[in-house]
């Protein structure tokens, strides 16, 4: 397994983590970012793409995504490299001073600074609550698309009525020997796009829609051949054939691993001193709403404000010995040539 090494290791791609690769990349630190979603954006990307944010300095309003789609702007000059759909599940220190850090997709990376900017947590995929689900997990039940030519010729039931469920039915439905929606209504809260598509492959014959629930998992060895789905209106049961299940039931926030990573939290969250934002253990850093001090606000201007003087501190661990001299950016012509700009 071939090793990263950087400078920083940011966990977490919300608002926060992308802020910080502008404060560090200010400092000559180059950042990798690892999260755990499928993109950017943390909490502004899954939970209000769409709704206006009134808070953000100098910008009276924007949406989550548009504010993302800003951050992301503004890092480009620092060429931050993104590692999605991973979480990093370990940390551990090296004898040369720098952390290991590993995620559940065998990634490893070595730094001398970790931030920890993961929000609340994780984001966890909400579970299907049959009781043998869990003996199926991974091998034809799966809660996330990792790799669509997976899905090649199979015969795909899907459950959900969000976007990810609609948007992964149109997405495989091409790719797969059939397809079944199922939803415990024919009422969505997806894109009104997306449902008329998938409606109208219905109305063709192209795949299926059931509303119900699921109630039973059929099949052997974690292997899948069948689920029984509970109708929503009578109550009647039907059995479906199906050798792969994808389960959109929504997301839910969990502190995860970092909990494992031996430093002091208040209340599920990661304790830090207000000067360089530093956790108990010297090298790791959190920002934004996974930190905890005195006074705390859980918003985003927090944690920007954070990231600048995170970055400080990175810096002099990263670099030991290296001057840090404190500059604008209207006035610095070495930070202007860092940005790019005229
Ligand atoms: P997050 O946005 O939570 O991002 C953290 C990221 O870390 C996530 O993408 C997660 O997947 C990832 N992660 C966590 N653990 C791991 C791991 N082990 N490995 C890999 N990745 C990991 N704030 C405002 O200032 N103004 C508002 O108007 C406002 N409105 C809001 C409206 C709603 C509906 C909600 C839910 C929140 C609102 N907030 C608002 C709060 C704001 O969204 C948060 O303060 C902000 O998102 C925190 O940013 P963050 O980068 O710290 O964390």
């Amino acid at each position: 397994m071939e090793t990263i090494k950087t400078d920083v290791v940011i966990i977490g791609a919300g608002p926060c983590g992308l802020f910080a690769v502008f404060e560090l990349g200010l400092l000559d630190l180059k950042c990798h970012v690892v999260d755990v979603l499928d993109k950017p954006g943390g909490q502004c990307a899954e939970f209000y793409p769409e709704k206006p944010i009134y808070d953000i300095p100098g910008t009276p309003s924007c949406t989550g995504q548009e504010l993302t789609d800003r951050l992301l702007q503004q890092i480009r000059p620092f060429d931050p490299v993104f590692h999605f759909g991973e979480m990093v599940a370990s940390v551990e220190k090296l004898e040369n001073g720098n952390w290991r850090l590993r995620t559940d997709q065998d990634k490893e990376f070595e730094a001398p600074v970790i931030v920890i900017a993961a929000g609340g947590g994780s984001f966890m995929p909400k579970k299907v609550t049959v009781p043998n689900a869990a003996e199926f997990e991974g091998k034809s039940l799966f809660y996330a698309v990792r790799k669509m030519e997976n899905f090649r010729d199979k015969k795909l039931l899907i459950v959900g009525g969000g976007d990810s469920a609609l948007d992964w039915t149109l997405n495989l439905h091409p790719l797969a020997k059939s397809t079944t929606l199922v939803h415990r209504r024919q009422d969505f809260r997806a894109a009104p796009d997306s449902v008329n598509k998938a409606l109208s492959l219905v109305e063709q014959g192209d795949m299926s829609f059931v509303a119900g629930n699921l109630s039973q998992l059929h099949g052997e060895n974690g292997q899948l051949e069948a689920v029984t789905i509970k109708h929503t209106e009578g109550g009647a049961e039907t059995v479906h054939e199906c050798d792969n299940l994808l389960v959109f039931y929504g997301l839910t926030m969990k502190l995860g691993p970092i909990a494992d990573f031996g430093l002091n939290l208040h209340e599920n969250r990661i304790v830090v001193d207000t000067e360089k934002f530093e956790t108990s253990v010297p090298g790791i850093f959190a920002i934004g709403d996974i930190n905890w001090y005195p006074g705390k606000l859980k918003l985003i201007l927090s944690g920007f404000h954070e990231s600048a003087l995170m970055a400080q501190q990175a810096k002099r661990i990263a670099h030991p010995g290296q001057k840090i001299l404190f500059q604008y950016t209207t006035t610095s012509s070495a930070l202007v040539s860092k940005l790019g700009a005229a």
